[in-house]
């Protein structure tokens, strides 16, 4: 499983560290800015990015949650989201198809 997202053993123990370390941003944060998690086009996109390793050694994880917490993670994670890129890469493509 650590093979498919692209992490060895060693830093997924140190990103057990990381503050709400067992908690899903990567979904969530799909959903609060309108992609599809389940999509097969996003599934596939996400594993050829490691868009789940950058959330899982994200170092924003705090900041993250308090945004999910108040939703309002749409409007402010350009600022600090190491995924924002990828974000934008899976809306244009769906604006694209
Ligand atoms: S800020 Fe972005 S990369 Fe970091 S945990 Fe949240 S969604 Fe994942």
């Amino acid at each position: 499983m650590l093979n498919d997202i692209g992490m060895s053993a060693a830093e997924f123990d140190a990103a057990m560290h990381l503050p709400h370390a067992s908690q899903d941003f990567l979904t969530l944060a799909m959903l609060s800015v309108g992609i599809d998690p389940d999509n097969f086009d996003t599934l596939e996109f996400a594993r050829d990015h490691f868009l789940s390793r950058t959330c899982i050694t994200c170092p924003h994880r705090r900041k993250c949650h308090d945004h999910m917490q108040a939703f309002d993670f749409e409007g402010h994670y350009r600022d600090f989201c190491p995924n924002s890129e990828n974000f934008s890469k899976l809306l244009r493509k769906r604006c694209d198809a």
